[in-house]
């Protein structure tokens, strides 16, 4: 993932906000980068440039090599809030990208709703999830559905994992808990990894690289590996 030279101006004239001013940026394979910076600095506009939600004002973004919406990248994303939908079961919500993904890709064209099924129950589990697929949403505590959103984004197994305060929301038990959860996920397949997260200790414990933005505009002020992380096997 690359931003190379990149400004976003939010509207046009006098009332644009620039977001973000030439800021460039470099994950490579495996790499796990906390972004903290002060509200406003234009974390989460990184993360839409990236999920191709945005369009950069100028400069470029890429992911795997190439200019950023190819169709064979896959990213999965997770918030603040667990928007998940509230019509679908917890399980269905998992499998939601696997279905979004199917047509383009054709080893899992052929795939039957079956393996879809195997595979969320899979993940569902490794959460502590195992007796909560067919629930809905609303029958599940805050932790418990952060938890089926972070199913929901890893279940395609995505090259790239973008997560803007997935556990912000969370009491600081909970949070704890889903940081060792996030880590055992992201060590299966080791996607790379952005972070927005105002949580230093939450950096310190997942992250091996701290990106410190500061705001008005948005700029990278210190990009850091974290030298006290805990390995990783
Ligand atoms: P952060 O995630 O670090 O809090 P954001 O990326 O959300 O920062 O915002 C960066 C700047 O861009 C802020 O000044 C914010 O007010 C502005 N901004 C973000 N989204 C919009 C928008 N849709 N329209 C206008 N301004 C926006």
């Amino acid at each position: 993932m690359e931003l190379e030279k990149v400004t976003v101006s939010y509207g046009k004239g006098e009332t644009a906000t620039q977001a973000l001013a030439e800021v460039s940026l470099r994950a490579g394979e495996g790499d796990f980068i906390a972004l903290v910076g002060p509200s406003g600095c234009g974390k989460s506009t990184i993360l839409k440039l990236v999920g191709d939600l945005l369009k950069a004002t100028s400069g470029n973004v890429f992911v795997a090599g190439r200019e950023v919406g190819a169709q064979d990248v896959r990213i999965g994303m997770a918030f603040q809030n667990p928007t998940l939908l509230p019509w679908l079961t917890i399980r269905d919500n998992v499998m939601l990208p696997l279905k979004i993904v199917q047509p383009f890709r054709a080893d899992w064209r052929q795939k039957r709703k079956t393996e879809y099924r195997d595979r969320a129950e899979a993940l569902l589990a490794k959460v502590g999830l195992k007796d909560f697929g067919s629930k809905f949403p609303w029958q599940l505590s805050g932790g418990m559905q952060q938890r089926a959103s972070l199913c929901r984004a890893l279940i395609h197994d995505p090259n790239l994992l973008l997560l803007d305060e997935p556990f912000g929301a969370l009491d600081q038990f909970t949070r704890e808990e889903l940081w060792g959860i996030l880590q055992t996920l992201w060590i299966d397949t080791k996607p790379t990894v952005l972070l927005v997260t105002h949580d230093l200790r939450e950096s310190a414990f997942l992250a091996n690289r701290i990106v410190v933005m500061s705001a008005r505009p948005g700029r990278i002020l210190v990009d850091e590996p974290v030298a006290f992380a805990r390995p990783r096997t």
